[in-house]
């Protein structure tokens, strides 16, 4: 089905608004241009190895924890869903959601800063920039291009935030950053439908490791609204089935809220064109009443999940695999595989910082462990 038969908003992202591909190709049969760029990112490397980088816990804690792969499925299917509701190019939100972390290190955000401390001198690392510096340059897999060849629209999605020094040096795709321009309403869904992912799963995931009680979260909104709806409804009900009730209800709240709050502030402003929602404050947004929940949820994860200390213990650990491996590779690059010793001749601590950005959790143990464990020579 083509764009315009999908009943798309007049200002949602199209084949006949978009910006196109830095490469010109033929436009794909059966597929919007869209479609097209979603398979190319499910079909790349960095996709694959989403399932073995962690948000939160590190890989091998468990196999009942979110990973990154299933994250960013989560991501989409929310997004998805928003999309659809607004009538806005559900394609498009696709495609950003299961791309949005591909650039991210292993071990979270531990191993991002990890390894943008490392960088410091040598230009900084944002795991927004390595998302797209993944689906520009380092997925080789086209004949005719380097990259994925990913349309406009939905590199900028990818490109969620940079620093104005990077924007300059990004050129047409970095200067929404210096003109003080929105990205496209698919664009906005995919930021939103990120936390309302990571905010709902990180307290799911942390209850089931234990090092969140049920009854700490008695103190947060969000969540002790709807455990006590359950309670009333169901006396009976414990363990897993009350808490997922409870995590579904949430996240259908959260979303029910976002689109109608969306819906609100379009109708006020009244788009005729994507141009007029570049030029727009952001309009995906909560309401003021969610809005106030969601921070209260970030700060309660912040303090008692993210800096639990058997969180920060690994974290520490996978801080120092990080730090370690960087610290190694620039000393002697000839310790690099081959293809990343090519790479560094362009650049030795860019190379570093790729080849790194790109192990799983597993493989930077590994690595780790055959860069420095004396025994297991
Ligand atoms: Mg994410």
């Amino acid at each position: 089905m083509n764009e315009a038969a999908m009943g798309l908003a007049p200002y949602a992202v199209s084949a006949a608004n978009s910006r196109g591909r830095a490469i010109a190709e033929v436009t794909p049969a059966e597929r919007s241009e869209f479609q097209r760029d979603r398979d190319r990112i499910i079909h790349s490397t960095a996709f694959r190895r989403l399932e073995y980088k962690t948000q939160v816990f590190v890989n091998h804690e468990g196999d009942l924890f979110r990973t990154r792969l299933t994250h960013s499925i989560e991501v989409a299917q929310i997004g998805r869903g928003i999309a659809r509701a607004l009538r806005l190019n559900e394609d498009l939100v696709e495609a950003v959601a299961l791309a949005h972390d591909l650039g991210h290190t292993p071990f979270g955000h531990a191993g991002q800063e990890a390894l943008n401390g490392c960088m410091l001198e040598h230009g900084g690392f944002e795991h927004n920039l390595q998302s797209l510096r993944t689906v520009d340059l380092l997925e080789e897999r086209y004949a005719a291009f380097e990259g994925l060849n990913l349309c406009f629209e939905t590199r900028e999605g990818i490109l969620k935030h940079c620093s104005l020094a990077n924007a300059r040096a990004l050129g047409e795709l970095g200067r929404r950053f210096l003109d003080d321009r929105r990205p496209s309403l698919e664009a906005q869904i995919c930021n939103l439908a990120d936390s309302i992912a990571y905010n709902n799963h990180d307290i799911d995931d942390g209850l089931r490791s234990g090092l969140l009680e049920l009854e700490q979260l008695d103190e947060v909104e969000a969540f002790s609204f709807h455990v006590h709806e359950v309670r009333r409804e169901y006396p009976d009900l414990s363990g897993r089935r009350l808490i997922h009730e409870t995590i579904r209800r949430m996240i259908n709240a959260h979303v029910l809220d976002l689109i109608t709050e969306t819906r609100r502030k379009i109708a006020a402003l009244a788009p005729r064109s994507l141009d007029d929602i570049h030029a727009a404050a952001q309009l995906v947004s909560f309401s003021d009443g969610m809005h106030v929940q969601q921070r209260s949820l970030k700060i309660f994860l912040r303090d008692k999940l993210y800096r639990h200390y058997q969180v920060l213990r690994m974290t520490n650990k996978a801080r120092r695999i990080v730090s370690d491996l960087f610290a190694a590779f620039m000393a002697d690059s000839s310790l690099l595989p081959p293809q990343y010793q090519q790479m560094a001749t362009a650049g030795l601590p860019r190379a570093v910082a790729d080849y790194i950005a790109g192990m799983t959790d597993r493989y930077a143990i590994r690595e780790h462990r055959r860069m420095f464990a004396v025994g297991e020579i």
